[in-house]
C-alpha cells in the first residue's frame, strides 16, 4: 500500500511532461513486475496518424526505452498496423489479449479524449482487482495532465502558451541537437539538425476585428491554430503567444529546409477559406537558434524579419539572417556592439 502511495506522489509531483509517460511505466513496472509495460501514443495528422512508444521497459530494464522524439513520421506505424491497440483506442475500452503471456491494454484518455494506449504485458491474468487499481493510476495520470495543460495552454486555441515557451526553449538551445533521421538517399544523410524559431503575425487583423467583430475575430485565431497544427511535423512546438501572435519552434535540417515549412504554412493559410471573412494573410519571420541563445534574443530577431516582411508587402516569409546577410538589416552583435561605445 506505502508503495502506490509513493508511486502516486512521484507522478503527481512532476511538472514535465516529457517525464509524464516514462514515470507512468516505471510505476507500474514497480508495483506490477510485470514481463513488460509501454505507453504507446497517437501523433500525426487525420488519416496519417500513427504510434509513437513514448516510454517501454522490459522486467530486465534499467531505463524506459522510448521512439526518437525526432522519429521521422513515416517510420512509425500506422494505427492499423497495431489493430489491437487501434481498438482499444477508437472503442476507449480494456482489451485482453492472451496467448502464451496475457496483454492487457488500457486506453489512456486526457482531456480531449483518447490519446494513447497503456500495453501490459503478464505472464498470468491481471485480477479484477489490480486492474481497477491500474483504471485509478490512469484516472491520476489524466489529472496531472489536465492541471499541465490547464497552465501551460491557450484556452482559447489549446496551443502551448508563452509561460511553457522558456523552459522548452532553454531546452533546445542548451543541447546540441541529435543528427537527423536517416533516410535512404536522403541527401542530407548525417546532417546536423538545428531548431528554428519562427514568429507568425496576422496580416491587418484590426480590420478583421473591426468588420466582423471580435467572436469571428477568435473564430479565425482558433481556425488558424488549427492549419498552424496540421503544416507542422508532430515534435515541432506550436504557441499562441497571445493576441494574433503565433510561434512556431521547429527542428529541420537547415535554414532551407526551415524556410520552406515556413512558406508551406503561409500558403496554406493564404488559400483557406475561413468563414465569413473567407481570406487572410499572415506574416513570418524566422531565425536560428543557437547554442546558448536566450528566448528573448532569438524572438526579437524573428520579430524584426516579421516587422521587415511587414513593411514590404505582408505575405511573405524573411529569414532573419538573410536579411542581415543581403545587408537589409543589421546584424544584432554589430547592433550591440556600437550600443557599448
Ligand atoms: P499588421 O498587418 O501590421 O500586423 O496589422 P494588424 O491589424 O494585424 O496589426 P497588429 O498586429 O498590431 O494588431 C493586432 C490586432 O489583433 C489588435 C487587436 O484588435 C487584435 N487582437 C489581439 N488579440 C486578439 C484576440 O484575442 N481576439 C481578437 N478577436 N482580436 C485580437
Ligand atoms: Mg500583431
Ligand atoms: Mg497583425
Amino acid at each position: 500500500m506505502s508503495e502506490i502511495v509513493d508511486q502516486l506522489a512521484e507522478l503527481t509531483g512532476l511538472r514535465d511532461r516529457d517525464t509524464l509517460d516514462v514515470s507512468l511505466v516505471t510505476s507500474i513496472r514497480d508495483l506490477l513486475q510485470p514481463g513488460s509495460v509501454a505507453v504507446h501514443r497517437v501523433v500525426g495528422d487525420a488519416g496519417d496518424e500513427r504510434w509513437l512508444t513514448r516510454a517501454h521497459l522490459d522486467v530486465a530494464d534499467v531505463a524506459a526505452r522510448a521512439d526518437s522524439s525526432w522519429a521521422d513520421p513515416r517510420s512509425l506505424p500506422l494505427l492499423a498496423e497495431r489493430p489491437a491497440w487501434q481498438r482499444c483506442l477508437q472503442a476507449a475500452t480494456e482489451i485482453e489479449l492472451s496467448g502464451s503471456d496475457t496483454t492487457l491494454l488500457l486506453p489512456l484518455a486526457s482531456d480531449a479524449g483518447v490519446i494513447g494506449v497503456v500495453e501490459i504485458v503478464t505472464r498470468q491474468p491481471l485480477t479484477d482487482e489490480i486492474k481497477r487499481l491500474l483504471i485509478g493510476v490512469l484516472r491520476i495520470y489524466r489529472n496531472v495532465q489536465g492541471l499541465l495543460d490547464y497552465s501551460e495552454r491557450d484556452t482559447l486555441t489549446g496551443l502551448l502558451n508563452r509561460k511553457s515557451f522558456d523552459e522548452t526553449f532553454y531546452k533546445v538551445s542548451a543541447a546540441p541537437p541529435p543528427p537527423v533521421a536517416d533516410q535512404p538517399g536522403d541527401r542530407r544523410h548525417g546532417a546536423a539538425a538545428g531548431y528554428w524559431l519562427g514568429v507568425v503575425d496576422i496580416d491587418h487583423f484590426k480590420l478583421v476585428n473591426d468588420r466582423f467583430g471580435h467572436l469571428i475575430g477568435d473564430e479565425v485565431l482558433l481556425l488558424l491554430s488549427r492549419v498552424m497544427r496540421s503544416c507542422f511535423r508532430f515534435y515541432d512546438q506550436v504557441y499562441r503567444f497571445g493576441g494574433e501572435e503565433f510561434v512556431v519552434l521547429l527542428r529541420c535540417a537547415g535554414e532551407e529546409d526551415a524556410r520552406a515549412a515556413l512558406e508551406r504554412f503561409r500558403e496554406a493559410v493564404r488559400g483557406y477559406v475561413f468563414p465569413q471573412v473567407e481570406h487572410i494573410t499572415v506574416s513570418v519571420g524566422f531565425t536560428d537558434v543557437r547554442h546558448g541563445d536566450s528566448p528573448n534574443a532569438a524572438v526579437e530577431r524573428a520579430d524584426r524579419a516579421v516587422y521587415f516582411a511587414k513593411n514590404h508587402g505582408r505575405d511573405q516569409v524573411r529569414g532573419h539572417a538573410a536579411l542581415v546577410r543581403e545587408g537589409l538589416l543589421e546584424d544584432d552583435k554589430k547592433a550591440g556592439d556600437i550600443d557599448l561605445f
